[in-house]
């Protein structure tokens, strides 16, 4: 996405969602957004794009088609895997949904996801102090402060922006890198939602549902990890294509997957900061042991150590990776740093690694980031009724 980010960003929040907007069109897609809109009603139903300027259009209309190109990659190897219906659900908050009506699986995404998520990281690369790894840092100007970068609402978002404001990174290898961080997020969310209809999460939970029962937080959490682990081995798969055939890549992205550190280093950066949206404030029972979804610190936590040994895995097929091996815990604590620093550096909020130190240092966080691990064995038996893929996306812990 090129020039107007502020003005897509007021589109989107001044536009009307709803299945209301669905247009007339044959029978069986028309049933089809019937029952998207249905299925994920509650969360704001089905977002139509053509409501919307050109560019915010086809921004979105490629994240769809990006779905849909990833869901076919994986497809030619495992082609009993249910193929979703994919759209955008008119939410104006970060994050995206799967879910299960008459028999076909449909992913959302919703619409607000990936305007945050551009928003966040062009903000970033248009501060000289920011990443000045990557690109010309210099052609920079002085960071565009919002007072509180840490929000999943693009309502709120909305809000904090300056309306003169232009975060469009003006070095063109630094414009590039915040559509490819941007591209990481956006993906690693909808894989995350493929793997809750591929592995079985769907069905499992609309049958308990059937039986008048529900989700007890340990199990939910326990699909959460489930599914994270298999967006970041997806990830993994195409860091290592990516690599292995970098004369393929375009050559306005070679900076960033030229070497293998360096994919690895932008693909966590994005995931990290991604998880720093949802940053919650301090720790208690809730957070910890009560929520849908594991603490945001612990999550942060498993992406790095599925990262760590996705790694050891590929070094032990192909003597190359070793080196990357040896580095692969500094670059994940150089993410860390300079993720915490850029947010720090783009909101008042003040530096505030809390979550990512409490994962990692605290027993009470270990433990339970162990026995959410463990957990997977009371429910596999379960999952394996519905599920499609192999078991299990799960890998051990290190
Ligand atoms: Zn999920």
């Amino acid at each position: 996405m090129s020039g107007k980010n502020r003005d897509l960003i007021n589109a989107i929040v001044a536009t009307p969602g709803g299945g209301s907007t669905i247009k007339q069109m044959d029978n069986e897609d028309f049933l089809d957004l019937w029952r998207f809109d249905a299925v994920f009603k509650s969360k704001g139903g089905y977002y139509d794009t053509h409501q919307l300027p050109e560019p915010a259009k086809q921004f979105l209309d490629n994240i769809i088609k990006g779905t849909n190109g990833q869901i076919s990659a994986i497809r030619k190897n495992r082609v009993h895997y249910p193929i979703p219906i994919v759209h955008l659900i008119a939410s104006s908050k970060l994050g995206a949904s799967a879910g299960k009506s008459e028999g076909k699986y449909f992913i959302g995404i919703n619409v607000a996801t990936s305007f945050i998520l551009n928003d966040l990281f062009c903000r970033m690369l248009s501060s000289c102090k920011i990443l000045r790894q990557f690109g010309d840092p210099s052609k920079e100007g002085e960071t565009q402060k919002i007072n509180f970068a840490a929000t999943t609402e693009i309502k709120e978002l909305a809000i904090e922006k300056n309306p003169n404001e232009n975060i469009i990174p003006r070095d063109s290898t630094r414009a590039i890198l915040a559509q490819v961080l941007t591209s990481w997020a956006t993906k690693f969310l909808s894989m995350h939602e493929y793997a809750h209809i591929v592995f079985g999460h769907v069905d499992y939970k609309e049958n308990l549902l059937r039986e008048g029962k529900s989700l007890s937080p340990m199990n939910s959490q326990t699909l959460e990890y489930d599914a994270d682990c298999y967006a970041a081995q997806i990830a993994f798969r195409e860091i290592i294509f990516a690599f292995e055939n970098s004369t393929d890549v375009k050559d306005e992205l070679r900076p960033f997957y030229a070497d293998l550190e360096i994919i690895i280093f932008v693909w966590a950066y994005a995931i990290y900061s991604m998880y720093r949206l949802f940053q919650v404030s301090g720790v208690d029972e809730y957070t910890l042991h009560l929520n849908k979804y594991p603490h945001v610190g612990i999550r942060q936590r498993l992406m790095m150590t599925m990262m760590c040994t996705l790694v050891d895995r590929e070094a032990k097929r192909d003597t190359r990776y070793s080196g990357t091996l040896d580095r692969v815990s500094g670059i994940l604590k150089s993410v860390i740093e300079q993720a915490e620093k850029a947010f720090d550096e783009i909101s008042n909020q003040g530096f505030c690694d809390g979550n990512i130190r409490f994962a990692f240092f605290s027993p009470k966080a270990d433990s339970h980031f162990k026995a959410i691990h463990n957990h997977f064995d009371n429910v596999r038996s379960e999952l394996e009724k519905f599920s499609y893929g192999t078991f299990s996306p799960f890998t051990p812990l290190r």
